[in-house]
């Protein structure tokens, strides 16, 4: 087994996971880049690669179970144990705002497959790895459209009533906090990062901070040290309301 730290980010191949994939490359991680179509998958390893992160490609689809499974054998037989697992893959479903009298039960589905139980299949995957690691860290990309404690805060605008994604994010914070718990007695940190409103494909670039900026918490998360959090949620000002 390699000295070198190994990271494998979801949902690598652009936006705010493209960058904390190359921020953790300048941290010195070696990074797989976690991305279901093979041509952008290649092209992202390939422009890592030229601008000097250690980056391989893992083909990753977050909703397949066979997808899941051969990615944590590629990561077990490449590196044979992983440091840090960013679940950054995300979908917001068919439109923003999705507004709950208008959802379909498809569209929930989908948005929940990706953005919950993704996350759940992708990590119980590569636990096994992550528990071979002498300091494993696991970041789970929230937001803060899924904090209920802002949702029901008077004057806090959140873009508008959400019936499916940022109940999906409200619902991924609690299968992390529920996550954290379980492994409290390990030597596991899983904590959730806001990355604030970031100009990527998912808002049509309308965001107003980069994905550079954006990926900044999640990187802070991926690499604290020992005595840091687990189980909260944060973003670049501090902890998040639940
Ligand atoms: P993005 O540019 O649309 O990137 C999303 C990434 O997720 C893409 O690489 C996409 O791959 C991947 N993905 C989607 N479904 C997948 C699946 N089934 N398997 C594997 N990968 C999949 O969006 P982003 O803004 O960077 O968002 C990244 C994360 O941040 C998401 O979890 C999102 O909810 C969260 N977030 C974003 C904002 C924001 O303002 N942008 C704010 C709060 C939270 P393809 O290229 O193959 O589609």
């Amino acid at each position: 087994m390699s000295d070198t730290m190994v990271a494998l980010v979801t949902g690598a191949n652009k936006g705010i996971g493209y960058e904390i994939a190359a921020g953790l490359g300048a941290h010195g991680y070696r990074v797989g880049v976690g991305a279901r179509d093979a041509q952008r998958r290649e092209d992202a390893v390939a422009k890592l690669r030229a601008a000097g992160v250690d980056a391989f490609g893992v083909p990753l689809d977050v909703t397949s179970d066979a997808s899941v499974t051969a990615a944590a054998a590629l990561v077990e037989e490449r590196e044979g144990r992983l440091d840090v697992l960013v679940n950054n893959a995300g979908i917001l479903g068919d439109t923003w705002p999705d507004a709950p009298t208008g959802v379909t039960p498809a569209v929930l589905r989908r948005v929940v497959e990706t953005n919950v139980i993704g996350v759940v299949r992708v990590t119980n995957a590569m636990l096994p790895l992550l528990r071979r690691a002498p300091a494993p860290r696991i970041v789970n990309q929230s937001s803060h459209v899924g904090s209920l404690g802002l949702r029901t805060t008077p004057g806090v605008d959140l873009g508008g009533a959400s019936g499916a994604y940022a109940p999906s994010k409200t619902f991924l914070n609690a299968v992390t906090i529920a996550f954290a718990a379980e492994l409290s007695d390990t030597n596991i940190k899983i904590n959730l990062a806001c990355p604030g409103y970031v100009a990527t494909d998912f808002n049509a670039f309308a965001g107003t901070s980069t994905a550079t900026e954006g990926a900044e918490i999640a990187i802070r998360l991926a690499t604290l040290p020992d005595d840091g959090p687990t189980g909260g949620m944060f973003d670049a000002a501090g902890t998040v309301p639940w």
